[in-house]
């Protein structure tokens, strides 16, 4: 028993240094992946239910990591966290998304909303509005043009602080939406203080949505509830057309998913807005 114990012990450590290995391996080729121009965003058409028409993007951003290929942005983000390296990211990216939206306007295409991610790391920085309208600036891209996206359990860290901060980027004309909708401590009181103009009912309701169900009863009343609240209200994850029908039914505002476009390097998008692509 003793020896089983002493291996069980030995097998522990060795996989959890090849964890600590891979993370700090992961940690110092991020470090050096915005030079070496690793990183790319993607864009994810946002649709006017109503219309049919794409609205707006999501940027979201893609690591192509020169040993493990293309890494989902959950491998490396919760790292880039840790070791504060979302910082340096975040800003490549709020610049890389401005920029693109303003080529594209510049292309001669129709504006276009472009929401940006923000992390909790990046978004608790002291000087985050500061840093979001030079950023934002220096690109000459309309703040009415920019939508940042944090979600609920980042909003939820430092209430007064998450209040002041959206209230200054809301003055500056930016856009402002609560993502991943029902997936934290969603209380109604918080909801009501924070000033957002978009709410994101997070894709695993939207998934679940089948007739008499409890994501189905979920779904209508944020729906409603967000109305009350005079935001636009966005459905991420949309895979089917019964799930497009629903929400088109509950008056949804826009949809995002699958069932309209993969989030795509950016030519293909210009290609689709050319084409003046209807859904
Ligand atoms: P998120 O912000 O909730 O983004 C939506 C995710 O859902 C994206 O995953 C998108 O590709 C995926 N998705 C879109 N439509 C569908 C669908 O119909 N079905 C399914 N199953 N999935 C769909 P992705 O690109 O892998 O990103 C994952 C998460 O990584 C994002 O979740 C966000 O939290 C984070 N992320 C991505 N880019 C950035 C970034 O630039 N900055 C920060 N801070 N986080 C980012
Ligand atoms: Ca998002
Ligand atoms: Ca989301
Ligand atoms: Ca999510």
């Amino acid at each position: 028993a003793k020896e089983l114990g002493r291996n069980n012990y030995q097998l522990y450590t060795e996989s959890m240094n090849q964890k600590v290995l891979q993370r700090l391996d992961i940690e110092n080729s991020l470090r050096r992946a915005i030079e070496k121009e690793e990183f790319v965003l993607f864009y994810q058409p946002q649709i006017d239910i109503k219309t049919g028409k794409i609205v707006g993007f999501e940027a979201l951003l893609r690591w192509y990591h020169p040993d493990y290929g293309l890494m989902p942005p959950m491998e490396f983000i919760p790292v880039a966290e840790d070791s504060g390296l979302i910082v340096v990211i975040g800003e490549w990216v709020l610049e890389t998304a401005c920029r693109q939206n303003k080529k594209w306007i510049e292309c001669g295409l129709e504006p276009h909303l472009i929401s940006v991610n923000l992390s909790a790391r990046q978004f608790q920085r002291s000087n985050i509005v500061e840093v979001i309208d030079r950023i934002r600036s220096s690109t000459g891209l309309a703040p009415e043009l920019l939508e940042l996206e944090i979600t609920e359990s980042t909003a939820m860290q430092d209430l007064s602080f998450t209040i002041d901060v959206l209230n200054q980027l809301r003055k500056k004309g930016i856009r402002v939406s609560l993502d991943d909708f029902g997936t934290g401590y969603s209380s109604l009181n918080y909801l009501r203080q924070l000033p957002i103009d978009t709410l994101k009912i997070d894709k695993s309701f939207v998934q679940d949505i089948r007739a008499n169900s409890k994501e189905e009863a979920i779904a209508k009343t944020v729906i409603s509830l967000a109305h009350k609240l005079d935001l636009t209200v966005v459905a991420e994850g949309v895979e089917t057309k019964e799930q497009l029908l629903f929400l088109k039914k509950e008056k949804c505002d826009k949809a995002q998913g699958y069932l309209f476009s993969k989030p795509l390097p950016a030519e293909e998008i210009e290609k689709m807005l050319r084409d003046k692509k209807c859904f």
